[in-house]
């Protein structure tokens, strides 16, 4: 349970939802986190205080996703005070559902900012400050593989650009052993997409599994991409779907 110990590790939109079960999974294998959030103050001192008992160091820090130059700051800062990074974590999403004409250009610039331009500007800062052997993660969706239901236009469209942007860094890095890998979550019960939401039962027929999936499921595969295991695994996607794309 110690592959993490004393690893630096940033994860962006910590305070709820699959950023927070990453935030404990990785502090309870030993790693010390920095945590962003943007609206949920008090959910990110509940996880700070949560791996404050894990025996670990943990900060939170307040940057809107949507704001780049706000998250390339972030991760230096939060880099500074780790004293390093080793593991970054590009979980702050934003959902977007709803026919192609229900959005304003605005919109479409929110969630471009918020799904890739912050994912793009918390890499660029992380870059440099990353050790060798050093992990980036992003969090994706399996729409980006297969849209199985109208409505999902923009929010597939941010999603798999992430894949463009993970298997570009896979190779501008592998030469510092940095892998960089997209995890693709299926339906996940969280906020954003509750188990007994609106549409969680079209969801539920389109799978091979018969449930939503848990926040710790999806935190145990990034934690295997973040731990020693994974070193040869860099520039694809893990898919953790309930088999929504089988
Ligand atoms: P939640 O809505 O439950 O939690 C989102 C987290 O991201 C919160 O911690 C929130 O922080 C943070 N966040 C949102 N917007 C911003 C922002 N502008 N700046 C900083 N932080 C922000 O989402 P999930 O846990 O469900 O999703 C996590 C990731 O997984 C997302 O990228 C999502 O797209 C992806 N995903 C989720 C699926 C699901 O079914 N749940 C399926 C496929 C992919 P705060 O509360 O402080 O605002």
């Amino acid at each position: 349970m110690n592959e993490l110990l004393g690893k630096k590790v940033v994860v962006t939109g910590g305070s709820r939802g699959i950023g927070a079960a990453t935030a404990i999974a990785l502090a309870e294998r030993g790693a010390d986190v920095a945590l962003t959030y943007n609206s949920s103050p008090d959910a990110a001192a509940r996880v700070v205080k949560e791996i404050e008992a894990l025996g670990r160091t943990a900060y939170a820090l307040e940057i809107d996703a949507a704001d780049a130059v706000a998250v390339a700051d972030g991760v230096a800062r939060a880099a500074d005070r780790l004293g390093g990074l080793d593991i970054l974590v590009n979980n702050a999403g934003v959902g977007a559902i709803g026919p192609i004409t229900d959005f304003t250009l605005d919109d479409v610039d929110r969630v471009l900012a918020v799904n890739i331009r912050g994912v793009y500007a918390a890499a660029q800062a992380a870059v440099p400050r990353m050790s060798d052997g050093g992990r980036l993660i992003h969090l994706g969706s399996c729409a980006a593989g297969r849209v199985t239901s109208p409505g999902m236009t923009l929010y597939a469209m941010s999603k798999s650009a992430l894949i463009g942007l993970s298997k570009g860094l896979a190779r501008e890095l592998g030469s510092r052993g940095i892998t960089s890998n997209v995890v693709q979550p299926g339906p996940i019960d969280t906020d954003m997409n509750p188990a007994d939401g609106p549409f969680a039962a079209a969801q539920i027929a389109d799978l091979a599994l018969d449930r939503f999936g848990t926040t710790s499921e999806v935190a145990a595969a990034i934690t295997y991409l973040a731990g020693p295991n994974a070193a040869y695994l860099t520039g694809t996607e893990l898919t953790i779907d309930g088999g929504h794309t089988a």
